[in-house]
């Protein structure tokens, strides 16, 4: 019998910042350098090198970066940076001048060159072998699916665009073939992402490609059709409300996709949208919620909001306020605004000061609490599908479809301890606060 030398492969650690496409990113790589012989380390004392992805949206995430790399850099020594903070390389390596290299976000040749150069790769046809589905850094009942990447869109407090560059949707066939990897390796929920989810497509000319004997356009809806045939929970985030969105709502009310749509708002008051430079016009979106609420009762919309967009008046902010109150959202996340470096709206005029953006951002919080409280209200009493999430000695935790993991609440299942993260069980809710639910297993007697 031949045995082969074994010699310990070269170990990577990783420190993933950021929003879920950043995620996505880190695993992305992770994938490559798994498929390359590399194994990922949990520690950075066992780590050849560590991999920092970071995340330069806002001036406080930046800050996160820094710290991070440095505690990499103390903790470790030897350090890679890449992701959205990566275009400000001077910057980084002003601050952490032994980084050994630094590479912008969707680089990733060039974070692979780099962990080459750092630690050269082992060839070992024994540890190449990397599951199917590549890996996740999710637990394995979940993903997110990134159907393209960029924005075509030019709102001015956004910086996205600046670094990520215009829309590339990825080939629709591509991201089927992905959704069906996952779901054959036991994916419970996939959680579509990019950063204008309804446009995808159009860079592509909603190109024609052919997946299992049918023709499927790079296309919002027959991405929605397609993935709903995978028979898991398919979750849409970041959605703007275009019209084609409508076309949506049907496969929701049969339950062939989640009924949730994450909507960005981000305003109400047409001024402020059109300093915001927004995408989609707005005015009507009451009239749609309606209607979209009319022909799928059971919808759940989350959204996220900003306040103190410069030249906000209390006017405006009050027409949030109202328009909140009108619209009953079920989850919502609010931002003050904050200047980020190289955003055009930090040029216009009116800026407002923090202590009225703490007072604003206060109340609102307070209006959409009322609201979430009185919408989870109506919950208690339905019997609802529950994905296991996370089980304890106290019990197990669990979400249902009006919960997306990480961003809203979980439904809360005490004394259930022989779930098993990934179990999808049926619950009845008997009790609600603001943000979450309480309930306790059906089962057949
Ligand atoms: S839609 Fe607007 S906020 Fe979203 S990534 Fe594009 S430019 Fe930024």
């Amino acid at each position: 019998m031949t045995t082969f030398p074994s010699k310990a492969a070269p170990k990577v650690g990783i420190v993933s910042l950021g929003c879920p496409k950043a995620l996505v990113d880190s695993e992305r790589i992770l994938t490559r350098l798994r498929a390359e012989g590399y194994e990922i380390s949990p520690s950075y004392d066992g780590a050849d090198v560590v991999l920092v992805n970071t995340c330069g949206f806002l001036d406080s995430a930046k800050k996160e970066s820094l710290d991070a790399i440095g505690e990499a850099i103390k903790e470790n020594g030897r350090v890679i940076v890449t992701g959205c903070m990566g275009v400000e390389s001077d910057m980084i390596r002003q601050v952490h001048p032994d980084v050994l290299a630094v590479t912008g976000p969707h680089q990733y040749e060039q974070v692979v060159s780099a962990v080459h150069e750092a630690v050269p790769p082992q060839h070992d046809p024994f540890v190449d072998l990397v599951p199917p589905e590549g890996l996740r850094l999710t637990p394995r009942h979940y993903a997110y699916l990134k159907i393209s990447e960029g924005c075509n869109n030019r709102c001015s407090f956004c910086i996205i665009p600046s670094l990520r560059g215009d829309l590339v949707s990825r080939p629709v066939v591509s991201v089927l073939r992905e959704a069906e990897k996952l779901a054959t390796a036991g994916v419970k929920e996939l959680l579509v992402i990019s950063q204008d989810t309804s446009a995808y497509g159009v860079d592509r000319k909603y190109a024609e490609e052919t997946w299992y004997g049918r023709q499927v356009r790079a296309r919002f809806i027959d991405l929605c059709r397609e993935l709903a045939n995978f028979d898991v929970w398919v979750r849409l985030h970041y959605v703007y409300p275009y019209p084609h969105v409508d076309e949506v709502i049907p496969l929701m009310a049969e339950g062939r996709i989640l009924p949730y749509l994450d909507i960005p708002f981000q305003h109400a008051s047409p001024t402020v949208l059109k300093a915001m430079r927004r995408p989609a016009a707005q005015e009507k979106q009451l009239d749609r919620i309606r209607k979209w609420r009319q022909d799928c009762p059971h919808l759940v919309l989350r959204s996220t909001f900003i306040t103190g967009f410069p030249g906000e008046t209390e006017e405006d902010f009050q027409f949030m306020l109202d328009w909140l109150k009108e619209a009953q959202l079920d989850r919502v996340g609010c931002f003050k605004y904050e200047p980020v470096d190289g955003a055009t709206a930090n040029a216009l005029p009116g800026a407002v000061p923090e202590e009225v953006k703490q007072e604003r951002w206060e109340r609102f919080m307070e209006t959409q609490k009322a609201i979430s409280a009185e919408r989870l209200q109506q919950k208690v009493g339905w019997t609802l599908g529950v994905l296991i999430d996370e089980v304890d000695e106290e019990g197990a935790i669990g979400r249902s479809y009006a919960d997306a993991p990480e961003i809203d609440g979980n439904v809360f299942l005490n004394g259930e301890t022989n779930l098993k993260p990934g179990d999808l069980v049926d619950v009845t809710i008997e009790h609600a606060d603001e943000y979450d639910l309480w309930g306790s297993v059906e089962r057949d007697l």
